[in-house]
């Protein structure tokens, strides 16, 4: 009893403590945002494609009304198409764009030992386009993944405001549904240093609540649960904001290859995605549109987000990989491999 006690108020504590730091975060502006990345203007937003500029362009405002900093003095990171990998290119357009870019934005920590390490927070930006034929040919792709994408512009918005102490870089993604090209060109061209990199969270599916499985309010599921310590720092500072964090048993594990953590934890970075829902009736339908997305609970779970992206960047220790748990065996030789134990 007096042990639940403590615990209570340590939360309450934490939740006051971290609420007056925190930036706003709220369903209008998450709604705002979300309306315009997954309007018929933006087409869809395939890679590459004149939406998917579009919707660069905006998100790269946004980062610089959230005053966060260029990185290479620029909020892009820009990839010639013809250097991508897949067969996909050949079926493209002639008079298609011919780059497509990341758009990144840094929040500098305000420690001076810690500032030189970085934590990442992430979405794809991309989605699946046009259809040849139907009355709607546009996939809006409102949850997958607009949510994430203003997600991550709200996050930015709120944690410039805390003043974390280490370093965060705030990246969205292109051509994730090509087969996770955007995160991949990214670990081969790192804009910090992977070695200072300390965790990557990726943010997938986070407006839907109406999940094949069940309504999912207040909470939310991390890829690879067991594979890092990662997901519980989240779950745990996540309670101070009435989310749960949990451990989805059935998709967990199968999950983690699909999405763009996948990029980072194979050079050894403690890298996850959060979802809200996993699997929703319009997944990858032109009828995933804006108006089905639960503003009012995406909101809440962004807060508790924040708050774990705030002790990630202030208070945790960098996490690291489960070498008791089979499955992460790879992620955790990777990790061995990037941060070599000194020898004598
Ligand atoms: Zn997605």
């Amino acid at each position: 009893m007096a042990r639940g006690i403590s615990r209570q108020l340590v939360v309450l504590f934490a939740a006051a403590a971290y609420g007056q730091k925190l930036g706003p975060i709220t369903a209008d502006s998450l709604r705002a945002n979300l309306t315009y990345l997954a309007s018929d203007e933006l087409e869809g937003r395939a890679t590459p494609s004149r939406g998917l500029d579009k919707a660069a362009d905006y998100i790269a405002d946004q980062f610089k009304k959230a005053k966060l900093q260029p990185v290479d003095g620029s909020f892009f990171q820009t990839a010639a198409v013809a250097d991508l990998p897949g067969n996909w290119k050949r079926n493209l357009p002639a008079d298609a764009p011919a780059t497509v870019r990341n758009v990144v934005g840094l929040l500098r920590g305000s420690d001076r030992k810690l500032r030189d390490t970085y934590i990442i927070v992430s979405s794809h930006y991309d989605h699946i386009g046009t259809s040849a034929a139907g009355d709607d040919r546009i996939f809006n792709g409102a949850n997958d993944d607009a949510s994430g994408a203003v997600s991550v512009i709200e996050l930015a918005r709120a944690l410039v405001k805390a003043k974390p102490k280490r370093s965060i870089l705030f990246v969205t993604f292109f051509g994730e549904e090509r087969g996770l090209l955007g995160s991949r060109y990214y670990g081969q061209h790192p804009l910090v240093p992977i070695a200072s990199t300390l965790a990557q969270l990726n943010l997938e599916q986070i407006g839907r609540t109406d999940a094949s499985n069940g309504p999912q309010v207040k909470g939310a599921n991390v890829t690879g649960f067991d594979f890092s310590n990662l997901p519980a720092i989240l779950a745990d500072a996540a309670q101070a904001a009435g989310v749960r964090i949990w451990k989805d048993a059935t998709s967990s594990d199968a999950y983690f290859s699909r999405s763009d953590n996948q990029s980072l934890a194979d050079l050894g970075i403690p890298a996850h995605t959060l979802s809200v829902a996993y699997d929703f009736p319009d997944y990858h339908k032109v009828s995933d549109t804006a108006d089905k997305i639960d503003y009012e609970n995406m909101a809440a779970v962004d807060k508790a987000i924040a708050l774990g992206l705030l002790k990630l960047a202030s208070n945790a220790e960098p996490p690291k990989w489960n070498e008791s748990y089979a499955p992460a065996r790879k992620y955790v030789e990777a990790g061995r491999k990037l941060h070599p134990a000194p020898t004598n």
